[in-house]
């Protein structure tokens, strides 16, 4: 492993973090979504902005040379992904925002020509805006309860059905839909992937759901929840093979879920910087906090988690570029999902009870990055299911003993030592 940085690729970070800090910081005060391409004031700023990017070679960096991206790797993308997590509209500014780079990741990989022509091209191009729409209201993290369903009429599908937190559908062009096309399959063979345009006649928001901190008043809501009535798409739209929705979510999925883990990188580090700085402003009973022991050790502790947490994502990334197969880096990846939530909140948390009454108040960001800590431990699946998928693959590394006691019973170790050195024992048994 080499986590080294070459001087050339750090200038470049400098930038990035330079240009995030003085141009993007601010667009999160003034933009309401990096998504929504309606909004005069989001198509002033960012596409300006866009442009640098892209003179910069810094555009869509997840993407190889043949997509239009540097093809850097994940190695250099965790390092960038972490500067580009502290503001809301730099992953847009760089062409990386989820979930169209996961969107733009499957078309790539099993969109047909006219598919990618079509759907990905002003996608990466950023003229246009996805939604990947799987979750159902009767539940997400188990595809089997999943009924949206799609048969075939003709040269059409007609699908029907809801599906649940379909994020950033209201301002997309396009819904990637996972549907039943066979359920008489077994379940990982019996689900398709659609390409369903927003304006199709059938496509209906129900409502547009928000998170815990945000104002139902503002309709800033972006997860819709989408009902689907006799919606008719061309056979063309399917998206990969039919029955092949499951292989298609596995390859949107990994890459996703990484890059989500890079992006806390950068989060967790401002809110650990902020922690550090009111420690060190703040007094009470005539010392710092940072002097008392209590503060010290969740700055501690959040410092110990947060780098762990940092290692454990670049190894990941190292490991992804060193094998170039997702498959042989699923415990990886679930392992730094599964982790992610969890650093996240404590240090959100302890960020926020630093700062006291003002942490708890609307001034601060802190409750709104404790409830994102949840997002991170929900999306792309929930923390149980990756503890679950890390225990599974670890466990195919070890064979259960034929013995009544374990391998490391000591008093089998003892005797079988014993055994192998009778000799030395026996010369020295006035010692023992
Ligand atoms: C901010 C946000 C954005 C999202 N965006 C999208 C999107 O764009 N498209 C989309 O399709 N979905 C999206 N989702 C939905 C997400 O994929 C689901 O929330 C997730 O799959 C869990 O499904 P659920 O919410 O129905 O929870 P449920 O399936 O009801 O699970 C509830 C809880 O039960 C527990 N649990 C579930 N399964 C297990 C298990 N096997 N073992 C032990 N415990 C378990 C976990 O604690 C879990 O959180 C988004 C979610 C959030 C929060």
């Amino acid at each position: 492993m080499d986590f080294e940085i070459d001087p050339d690729f750090q200038e470049e970070l400098d930038w990035i973090d330079e240009f995030v800090r003085t141009e993007i910081e601010p667009l999160d005060f003034i933009v309401k979504s990096p998504y929504d391409l309606d909004d005069p004031i989001r198509q002033e700023v960012i596409p300006p902005l866009q442009k640098i990017v892209q003179n910069r070679k810094l555009w869509a960096c997840h993407l190889g040379p043949d997509l239009g991206g540097p093809g850097y790797g994940q190695m250099k993308l965790a390092l960038m992904n972490e500067i580009l997590g502290r503001a809301r509209c730099a992953p847009t500014v760089f062409g990386t925002q989820a979930p169209d780079t996961g969107n733009s990741e499957i078309l790539a990989h099993f969109g047909t020509e006219e598919q990618k022509k079509r759907f990905l091209e002003p996608l990466l191009r950023n003229e246009i805006v996805s939604c990947y729409s799987m979750t159902e209201p009767q539940g997400g993290a188990d595809p089997a309860v999943f009924r949206t369903s799609a048969t075939e009429d003709g040269d059409e599908w007609v699908i029907n059905g809801e599906k649940w937190f379909s994020s950033n559908a209201r301002y997309a062009t396009f819904l990637i839909v996972m549907v039943v096309t066979d359920p008489e399959n077994e379940l990982v063979k019996s689900q398709s992937m659609f390409l369903v345009p927003t304006d199709t006649p059938g496509v209906e928001i129900v409502r547009n759901v928000g998170l815990g901190y945000e104002s139902e008043d503002t309709d800033h809501g972006s997860h819709a929840y989408v009902r689907y009535n006799d919606v008719r798409v061309p056979k063309e739209n399917l998206l990969g093979p039919r029955g092949g929705g499951f292989a298609v979510a596995q390859t949107r999925l990994g890459g996703g879920r990484i890059h989500h883990a890079m992006r806390t990188c950068g989060k967790v580090r401002r809110l650990f910087d902020m922690m550090c700085e009111r420690a060190l402003s703040r007094t009470t009973k005539g010392e710092l906090l940072s002097q008392k022991q209590m503060v010290q050790e969740m700055i501690a502790d959040s410092w110990i988690e947060m780098e762990m947490f940092r290692l454990l994502v670049l190894r990941t990334a190292w490991r992804i570029d060193r094998y170039q197969d997702y498959r042989k880096v699923r415990k990886d990846i679930s392992a730094v999902k599964a982790a992610m939530p969890g650093v996240y909140r404590n240090v959100a948390s302890r960020a926020l009870q630093v700062h006291g009454s003002l942490g708890a108040s609307w001034e601060m960001p802190f409750a709104k990055e404790v409830i994102e800590s949840f997002h991170m431990g929900l999306a792309d699946g929930p923390t149980e299911v990756h503890k679950v998928q890390v225990a599974r693959q670890v466990l195919r590394d070890y064979k259960p003993t034929e013995d009544l006691f374990p391998t490391m019973h000591l008093p089998r170790r003892r005797s079988e030592a014993e055994a192998k050195y009778a000799d030395v024992l026996e010369r020295h048994l006035e010692t023992l």
